[in-house]
């Protein structure tokens, strides 16, 4: 594919602004541009990219990990996630979850009582969710329509809308279609507006061109749910895995760290890094959370609420 309107309101060149980075990524060249018209960041390229080859290396390779301290993060995590949900959904409450992953979110849910179902296009990663949770996941690629011929209480969607171009109405389809009419939406992006990124530039490691082609900011994002008819209740900016290791990067990257620290920790977590890592950690974790305190973490997660017809 190539990217060259707005993956928001679907504006084209005439209306974009100059370049705000320009990031070298093996031999090719990204950009990122403002639209003028919707004011949304994104991921700008004009030559053909083989975008589904980037899901397939070794940085997205799918790993046990439920051995692992980073299993035990975000389940402490998820379930943070999962007790403010509770606060406007009680049980039993039916659960959807877009870009579902490895299932670990579902399979938090469905301890905590929730009915769940995934959307994932990744078979590897669908397979890992049915194969050690017994979850039911749907694989086909979503374009309109209701997945599971009902409506759910809650449609969650964490890291997936930096992913994907909202053309043909998806975000719409899947909202009116899936969602009950007071139906919870929770959303969760990178944030471009945090001082991780602000700090990092184009090292910013949530940038992680070209998967994401959205650089969501918060008054963006808040725009785009209104739009689809939904109301934010309530937000938070501090996540304790994606917003703390984002914050490391930034600070590595004022050393002159050049890598993905996502991608060394899986495959070369030499000593050095893994020392690095250590003296950092504390730092990292103090100056994410006074941004977070500030709006300014290294995510956005919005909770929503969809208004009925009579509200309209
Ligand atoms: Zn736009």
């Amino acid at each position: 594919m190539i990217n060259i309107t707005c993956p928001l309101c679907l504006n084209d060149k005439t209306q974009l602004s100059p370049v705000r980075f320009e990031i070298q990524a093996a031999d090719e060249r990204y950009l990122i541009k403002t639209c003028q018209k919707c004011g949304h960041n994104f991921t700008w390229f004009k030559h053909e990219v083989d975008i589904e080859s980037y899901y397939d290396d070794k940085d997205y390779a799918v790993q046990d990990t439920r051995k692992s301290i980073f299993y035990k993060i975000q389940q402490f995590e998820y379930n943070a996630v999962l007790k403010k949900i509770l606060s406007f959904k009680k049980i039993p409450a039916t659960l959807l979850d877009f870009g579902s992953g490895k299932g670990l979110f579902l399979q938090f849910a469905k301890e905590q009582g929730f009915d769940v179902k995934g959307i994932e296009s990744s078979e590897p990663r669908a397979d890992y969710a049915r194969k050690y949770f017994g979850l039911h996941i749907n694989t086909d690629y979503y374009k309109s329509g209701s997945v599971f011929n009902k409506k759910f209480d809650v449609l969650a969607m964490f890291h997936v809308l930096e992913h994907i171009h909202l053309s043909d109405n998806l975000l719409e389809n899947l909202i009116q279609d899936n969602l009950k009419d007071d139906g919870l939406l929770i959303i969760e992006v990178p944030n471009f507006n945090s001082w991780q990124s602000k700090w990092a530039g184009n090292k910013w490691l949530h940038l992680d061109v070209p998967r994401h082609i959205s650089h969501f900011t918060p008054s963006v994002l808040n725009n785009l749910i209104e739009e689809n008819g939904l109301e934010v209740k309530s937000s938070a900016y501090f996540s304790l895995h994606l917003g703390i290791i984002g914050m490391i990067q930034t600070i590595f990257s004022w050393f002159g760290y050049n890598g993905f620290l996502i991608a060394d920790l899986k495959r070369k977590k030499t000593l050095s890094l893994m020392l690095a890592l250590l003296f950092v950690l504390p730092f990292a974790i103090l100056l994410e959370s006074v941004s977070a305190v500030f709006k300014s973490g290294g995510i956005i997660r919005y909770y929503a609420v969809k208004k009925n017809h009579l509200n309209k």
